[in-house]
């Protein structure tokens, strides 16, 4: 223990991240957290650690951190997790093609990579649609958690083992590398705060925020009711044109005008397909993507039906009933960063900004950058 004290504002995936590295680097945490428990993104996504979607270079090797750490925590906490890999499903020869040249530019570098053939995808998914899939590419690496459960059990597991204190239910509206003040008037002392907020904007450093190259997303999601069959993480040809990992496929720009042309209300409102079953076989079902510094509270039905339309292309359970919906939000970086992380005044810390990965991300982003960042 090094003696110093530091503060975590936010108790989501990256507010937790956070607290576990500072921790085993020997400062004694304290982790306030405005809500009786986390509410944020972390709790509203997919609960997918999703290595196959992150960049070769710098997100891959944090991917593959976090994965580590997920399966340490779910097996010391009985975090229930199905590390079921992922399939991505085609429905076209471009598509086909894609995944071919995503293969061989990534065998080596990704472990457990597959070109599934129909056969071999219906083998996996037995509720695939029959008359539009073509064949798949299987990842080994993809683990998916229940977020709402997972994030909520965290506290307990890392208090248990490392000196982080948790603070739920006060909300932090003054943070300096002295003090951090809670709007009760709970003062706690530290040396050092970090800032991990997510997308609340608003309360602690609102120049900071305004000024920097941010927006918020919002993202449409549902929940069915348990089916049938167990399926492992599916995404779907769409996924080419979200996730930074596809960036140097060849045909990426042709079929982004295919896409123009074939789905237009899907690529108006940024869906691409995700798909995770729960613990109970119900199925988490998204998204789309609108960008806003503000966005307004009012769920377009429409959106979730081009969600359900794509969804019915590549599967086949079209009685599917959906039971729960809403809406997401997170920070993302417009410059093109996969990451905000700044020291913004003398040991008071920005630590935010991977946008939709920031599950599976995070506990390698803060293992990986903060040693140095405090060096
Ligand atoms: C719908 C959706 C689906 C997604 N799917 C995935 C996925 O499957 N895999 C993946 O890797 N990523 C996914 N993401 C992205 C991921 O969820 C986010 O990157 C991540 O949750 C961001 O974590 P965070 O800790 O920064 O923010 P949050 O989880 O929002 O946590 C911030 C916390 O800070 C608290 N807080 C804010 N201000 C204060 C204050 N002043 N005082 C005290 N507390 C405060 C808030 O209450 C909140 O609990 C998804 C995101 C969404 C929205």
């Amino acid at each position: 223990m090094n003696n110093k004290r530091a503060s975590v504002v936010g108790a989501g995936i990256l507010g937790l991240a956070v607290a576990k590295t500072l921790a085993e680097l020997g400062y004694k945490v304290t982790v306030i957290e405005r809500s009786l428990n986390a509410r944020g993104s972390s709790i509203r996504n997919f609960g997918m650690v999703w290595p196959i979607g992150q960049h070769i270079e710098k997100q891959l090797p944090r991917a593959i951190k976090s994965r580590e750490v997920w399966m340490d925590l779910c097996e010391k906490g009985k975090i229930w997790n199905n590390p079921c890999g992922s399939i991505q499903l085609f429905t076209n020869e471009i598509e086909l093609e894609m995944a071919v040249d995503f293969y061989e530019q990534n065998i080596h570098a990704r472990k457990g990579l597959k070109i599934l053939s129909k056969e071999e995808c219906r083998n996996q998914v037995s509720n695939l649609n029959e008359l539009n899939i073509l064949g798949g590419l299987y990842s080994d690496s993809e683990v998916i958690v229940e977020s709402r459960e997972a994030i909520r059990q965290i506290p307990d597991i890392l208090s248990a083992t490392l000196p982080i204190e948790f603070i739920f239910g006060k909300t932090v509206i003054e943070a300096t590398n002295e003090k951090v003040v809670t709007s009760d008037g709970t003062t706690i002392e530290n040396d050092i705060v970090f800032i991990c907020s997510g997308f609340e904007i608003n309360i602690l450093y609102p120049d900071v925020f305004n000024n920097a190259p941010i927006t918020i997303s919002q993202l449409n999601m549902l929940r069915s009711k348990p089916i049938e069959s167990q399926i492992p993480a599916v995404c779907g040809g769409l996924s080419f044109l979200h996730y930074d990992a596809y960036s140097s496929i060849k045909k990426l720009g042709e079929y982004k005008q295919l896409c123009d042309e074939k789905y237009p209300n899907q690529v108006k409102h940024g869906i691409h397909l995700l798909v995770s079953q729960n613990q109970n076989n119900c199925l988490t079902i998204g998204d789309s993507h609108e960008y806003n510094m503000q966005n307004e509270p009012f769920q377009e039905i429409d959106v979730n039906n081009y969600i359900l339309d794509y969804y019915n292309e590549l599967f086949s359970n079209h009685d599917l009933q959906i039971t729960q919906t809403w809406m997401g939000e997170y920070l993302k970086m417009k410059d093109g960063s996969s990451e905000w992380i700044e020291e913004i005044e003398p040991g008071v810390f920005i630590f935010n900004g991977p946008g939709g990965a920031g599950m599976t991300l995070g506990f390698g982003m803060a293992d990986d950058a903060i040693p140095t960042l405090l060096r």
